[in-house]
């Protein structure tokens, strides 16, 4: 039984892409390149990986530089 996955919000087909995706954290913006299903139709984005809440691949170099206090 193989079923495409659909998208929920208009029922179109979903495509594994690799998207830009933007985080952000106070002042700061990254962004990174992330694999989600994106719907054909819509553009709607289904993310697989957990986004870590702790920007881990960026690591604090990124963040600290404007966590002064
Ligand atoms: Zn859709």
């Amino acid at each position: 039984m193989t079923t495409a996955e659909l998208c929920a919000v208009c029922g179109g087909v979903l495509e594994t892409k690799t998207v830009e995706h933007l985080l952000k954290g106070g002042t700061n913006t990254a962004s990174i390149l992330v694999t989600a299903d994106v719907c054909s139709r819509c553009g709607e984005r289904y993310f697989n990986m957990e986004v870590p809440g702790p920007w881990k691949p960026f690591g604090t170099s990124c963040y600290s530089r404007n966590s002064r206090t």
